[in-house]
């Protein structure tokens, strides 16, 4: 494959939300799915979130567990992932979590229309990756990353960028927590929000697992592809 194999993990609400409609983080999943999360982070390559996850919730993404972080040391690779955040314009501030907690390496994808201003500021903290005109182009990106190394990529949201990992065909796997909660709202973040797909281009899942976890549902489904129209 001439990308990385690549999995979207998100929690969810049972109404299928990833977060309440002032986009602000709730806690959906406990401790059992925190460690498999954290287990899935240590056992990638890279883990990628969108610029609207940072600016909402400034995730730092790094691996918690001192005995994974050092079997990965032990393993010789770095105490985390390499951690992407996919920002056509380079907004990205230079404050972030991201930069400010863990070792490894950084990466921000932008667009070749990116504020040079931006762009360099962010050069000075991160490995800088220019691809597509006015957005990211997420295939040409899934394959420059293959190209540096990185064989299993693991998304973590959030709802615009997981719509533009799957209506790209890039998407091998999703797991998804739906944790026992209802948040609501027409406007709050769903697991793929996006443009959307018409009925001609629905994608199809077939279920690897599903499995309870404390007082919620973990869900493994395989990406099949187009699902033909009627089925
Ligand atoms: P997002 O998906 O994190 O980021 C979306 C942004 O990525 C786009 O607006 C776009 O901004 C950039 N992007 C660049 N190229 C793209 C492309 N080709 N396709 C798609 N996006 C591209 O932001 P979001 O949809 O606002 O989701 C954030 C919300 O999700 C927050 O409320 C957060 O709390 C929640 N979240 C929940 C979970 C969970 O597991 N429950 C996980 C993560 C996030 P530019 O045009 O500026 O590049």
């Amino acid at each position: 494959m001439d990308r990385p194999f690549i999995i979207i993990n998100s929690a969810m609400s049972a109404d299928g939300k990833l977060s309440t409609k002032e986009r602000k983080q709730v806690r959906i999943s406990g401790k059992l799915d925190f460690e498999r999360m954290d287990e899935l982070r240590a056992r990638t390559d890279a883990i990628m979130v969108g610029i609207g996850t940072v600016l909402s919730d400034d995730p730092s993404l790094t691996v918690k567990s001192p005995e994974r972080k050092a079997a990965r040391r032990a393993a010789g690779k770095n105490e985390n992932p390499a951690r992407i955040i996919v920002d056509s314009s380079a907004r990205t501030p230079i404050n972030s979590d991201i930069f400010k907690k863990g070792e490894g390496t950084r990466i921000i994808a932008v667009s070749n229309s990116a504020p040079a201003g931006n762009v360099e500021k962010l050069e000075k903290q991160a490995l800088v990756i220019k691809t597509g005109n006015d957005k990211v182009d997420l295939s040409e990106l899934a394959g420059k990353l293959k190209e540096i190394g990185i064989n299993t990529l693991m998304v973590e949201g959030g709802a615009t960028l997981n719509w533009g990992m799957l209506s790209a065909g890039l998407v091998d796997e999703i797991y998804t927590f739906v944790g026992n909660l209802i948040i609501g709202g027409a406007t709050a973040p769903t697991f793929t929000d996006g443009e959307g797909f018409s009925e001609a281009e629905l994608l199809g899942l077939e279920l690897i697992s599903a499995e309870k976890i404390e007082e919620g549902v973990l869900l493994k489904w395989k990406v099949k592809g187009k699902r033909n129209k009627g089925l």
